[in-house]
C-alpha cells in the first residue's frame, strides 16, 4: 500500500499519475542502481547523502535543472514531473544531497531574480550536476529573526564588498557557491536594507570551518566572510529588495516532498520487516502513517503547481512544512515503539541502522528551514489578518 504511486484507496485522480512513464523510469533506474550497490538506501539522504558523482549521473537523465528553459541547460518539463523526479529519490534514500539546493532554491531563484549574466554563467553547471550551492541565511545571533541579520555588504568600485559570519550552512565545505543575505543599507523598517549575493566560495576573504553533526557527520559549515568581493551582476534582484526574495525563497525550501519523506526508507523497510498484515496494532499504527503521507503529497503537489504560475504560497509552504516534519518525527516514534514489541529482529540489520539514521536526524527536521514555532506564526498571523 505504502510504495509511492500505487497507493490502492480509490482517490480521486492525482495529476502525477499523467507522469507515471517518468516515475517508472526514475523507479527502474533506482532498482538497478541499489542492486548494483552505487548507494544503500538511508534516511535524510537529502542532507546527509552527498554524492557528486550520483547527482552527475541524475543530471545525464535530465533530472537536475528539469523545469528551467533549455538555453539554460534545463529540459522544459514540468513542475508534476520534478515534483515526481523528487519523490522517486526521496523514497529510495538516494544520495542527493550535492544538487539538492542548488536544483530546489538557488537555480529558480538565479532564473527569477539574477542578472542575464549571472543566468548564463551558473544555471547550465547546476544542470549538469557540477555546481552546487549552500543557502547561507541563518547567523550566530540570527536564526528564526532573519531580519536581524549582521552580515552587511558596503558598495565598492563593481559590485559589493562582504563582511560577516554565516552559522549551520549545510555543505559549505563542499559547496562552489552560497546564496549570502546580508544588510545593504540600514533603514527604519528593517525588512528594507537586506539583500541576497551570489558568493564564490573560493574567492579571497572566505573562510569555511565545518561543524559536525550530532551523528558525526560534516554537514555544515560556519562560513566567515572577511572583505569579500561580490560583483554587482551576482546580487539577486535590486539591492535592498532581499527580503521579499528570501520570501519567495523560503516558500521553495518549504514546500518540496522532502519535507516529508526524510524518513520515508524507514518506513518502507518497516512494513517490510514487520508485515503489518499479519499484527492488528502494527496495522493501524501504519495505516495511521500512510492515511497521513497521502494528503501531504496532495498538498505538497498543490504547491509545487501553483508556485510555477509564480503565486505567494508563503502561508501554504509553512503548513507544508509543518505538518510534514511532524510526520517525519512521527514515523520515528511509531518505528521505534512498534521495533520496542517485536522480538524478531534478528538480522533486520537496515530497520536498525535507518531507525538510528533518523533518531540522530529527527530533531533537525522541525528546526531546519524555519522552526515550528515560526512556521505556525506565520500561518496564525494570516488568520488574524483574513
Ligand atoms: C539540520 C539543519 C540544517 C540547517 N541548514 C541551514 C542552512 O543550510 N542555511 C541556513 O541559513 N541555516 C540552516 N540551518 C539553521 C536553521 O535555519 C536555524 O537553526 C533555524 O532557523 C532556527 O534558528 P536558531 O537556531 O537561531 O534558533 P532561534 O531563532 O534562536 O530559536 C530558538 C527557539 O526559539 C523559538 N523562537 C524564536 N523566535 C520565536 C518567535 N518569534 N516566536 C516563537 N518562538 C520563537 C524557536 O522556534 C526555537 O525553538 C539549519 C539547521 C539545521 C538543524
Amino acid at each position: 500500500v505504502i510504495v509511492l504511486g500505487r497507493t490502492a484507496h480509490a482517490a480521486p485522480p492525482m495529476p502525477e499519475l499523467e507522469a507515471a512513464a517518468l516515475r517508472a523510469e526514475v523507479r527502474g533506474f533506482l532498482d538497478e542502481a541499489r542492486r548494483d550497490g552505487v548507494f544503500a538506501p538511508r534516511c535524510n539522504a537529502w542532507m546527509s547523502g552527498f554524492s557528486p558523482q550520483f547527482s552527475r549521473e541524475l543530471a545525464r537523465r535530465g533530472w537536475i535543472g528539469m523545469t528551467w528553459p533549455a538555453r539554460y541547460g534545463g529540459h522544459e518539463r514540468s513542475a508534476v514531473d520534478r515534483h515526481v523526479v523528487c519523490e522517486e529519490l526521496l523514497a529510495a534514500g538516494a544520495p542527493v544531497a550535492a544538487h539538492w539546493f542548488a536544483d530546489r532554491q538557488s537555480g529558480p531563484q538565479i532564473y527569477s531574480h539574477g542578472s542575464e549574466r549571472l543566468r548564463t554563467e551558473l544555471l547550465p553547471h547546476i544542470a549538469a550536476g557540477t555546481c552546487f550551492f549552500s543557502i547561507a541565511m541563518s547567523e550566530p545571533d540570527s536564526g528564526s529573526d532573519l531580519a536581524s541579520v549582521r552580515t552587511r555588504a558596503r558598495r565598492v568600485n563593481g559590485g559589493w564588498r562582504l563582511t560577516g559570519r554565516k552559522l549551520w550552512t549545510s555543505h559549505a565545505h563542499r559547496s562552489h557557491f552560497a546564496s549570502v543575505l546580508c544588510r545593504t543599507a540600514e533603514t527604519d523598517d528593517r525588512h528594507l536594507g537586506l539583500s541576497v549575493m551570489v558568493v564564490d566560495l573560493s574567492a579571497d576573504g572566505v573562510r569555511i570551518n565545518p561543524i559536525e553533526s550530532i551523528s558525526g557527520e560534516r554537514e555544515w559549515g560556519e562560513l566567515v566572510l572577511d572583505d569579500v568581493d561580490v560583483p554587482h551582476w551576482r546580487v539577486l534582484g535590486d539591492p535592498g529588495d532581499g527580503w521579499r526574495l528570501v520570501t519567495a525563497e523560503l516558500a521553495l525550501e518549504r514546500s518540496g516532498p522532502e519535507r516529508f519523506l526524510s524518513t520515508f526508507p524507514l518506513l518502507g523497510e518497516l512494513v517490510a520487516s514487520l508485515r503489518p498484515e499479519l499484527h492488528a496494532h502494527c496495522a493501524a499504527e501504519i495505516g495511521s502513517l500512510v492515511a497521513e503521507l497521502s494528503t501531504l503529497r496532495r498538498m505538497s503537489l498543490g504547491v509545487a503547481v501553483r508556485l510555477e504560475q509564480g503565486r505567494d504560497l508563503t502561508v501554504e509552504a509553512a503548513l507544508v512544512k509543518d505538518r510534514g516534519t511532524q510526520f517525519e518525527r512521527r514515523t520515528v516514534e511509531v518505528a521505534r515503539s512498534l521495533i520496542a514489541g517485536e522480538c524478531a529482529l534478528a538480522g533486520r540489520t537496515d530497520l536498525v541502522r535507518l531507525l538510528e539514521e533518523a533518531v540522530l536526524a529527527a530533531p533537525g527536521f522541525t528546526l531546519r528551514g524555519g522552526t515550528t514555532e515560526i512556521l505556525r506564526g506565520i500561518v496564525a498571523r494570516q488568520l488574524v489578518t483574513k
